[in-house]
């Protein structure tokens, strides 16, 4: 599914990544955990291709595609996701409107024929069922006065209509009561169908409880410093990075 190879990035000449191996096979779910200000969230951009960040070194092979060659909406369309840690507000553009049209583009590349107003109503009702989102939300503008919970449900929904193959959440936890939580992680797995992939980066082993991961890995001073399975996550609830015997100054 993605192969990354020594990827170095950098964020307005500072640089963040700094040789980051992952490898990720077909169905699996990787945690991402991780001190505040290791490059989480960086990785997330810098793989779905967000401007201002600038790959410096290394490889990443998506489905046999050279990630880096592709643009934000070609990624899209080859089926990666990313859920905002901040979901940005696109007021004007309704949520409706421009899910229709992704998921049109999606379908199209897979040259699947495209879901008409009717078919892609029906689905979208769905999806906001499955996350408890009323469907007045549909109508309206993109994240637009939503509160935190109900834009981590936007994100989850929009997850559940364009089926990705490879899906990044940034902290789709973060903010959220433990029902909100609930049905963020049930929306995961609903999705969880031993094809897709998925990265989950995460501060709290509590999302973890959820969503159970099969692989958890440890990213400090921008690349991957340890890799287990949830004990590792359970370790690191109870004792904090400390036992990695990290640099933590960069800690905010
Ligand atoms: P994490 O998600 O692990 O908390 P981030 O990837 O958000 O960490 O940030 C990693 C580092 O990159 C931080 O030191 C942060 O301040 C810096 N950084 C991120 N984006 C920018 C930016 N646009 N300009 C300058 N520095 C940035
Ligand atoms: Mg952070
Ligand atoms: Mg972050």
């Amino acid at each position: 599914m993605l192969t990354i190879k020594n990827l170095h990035a950098s964020v307005e000449q500072k640089n963040i990544l700094n040789g980051l191996n992952l490898s990720i096979k077909q169905g699996e779910v990787h945690a991402i955990m991780g001190p505040n200000g290791a490059g989480k969230s960086t990785l997330g951009y810098v793989l779905s291709g967000r401007d201002g960040y600038q790959v410096t070194d290394g490889e990443v092979d998506f489905q046999g595609n050279n990630l880096l060659e592709l643009d934000v909406e070609q990624r899209a369309r080859h089926g990666l996701f990313l859920a905002f840690q901040y979901p940005v507000e696109i007021p004007g553009v309704s949520n409706m409107e421009l899910m229709k049209e992704s998921v049109n583009a999606v379908r199209q590349h897979r040259a699947e024929t495209p879901l008409t107003a009717a078919e892609f109503l029906k689905k979208a009702k769905a999806a906001c069922q499955q996350v408890q989102l009323p469907l007045e939300f549909l109508k309206r503008g993109i994240n637009e006065g939503f509160s935190g919970g109900e834009k981590k449900r936007n994100e989850i929904m929009q997850m559940i209509l364009l089926e990705p193959s490879l899906c990044i959440l940034d902290e789709s936890d973060s903010g959220l009561d433990v029902d909100a939580l609930q049905i963020v992680a049930n929306g995961v797995n609903s999705q969880r169908d031993g094809k897709r992939s998925f990265i989950v980066i995460t501060h709290y082993q509590r999302l973890l409880d959820f969503i159970e991961p099969d692989f958890v890995h440890i990213l400090a001073n921008g690349k991957i410093v340890k890799t287990g399975d949830a004990a590792l996550a359970k370790q690191i609830e109870k004792e904090g990075y400390a036992f990695l015997g990290l640099d933590n100054s960069a800690e905010a």
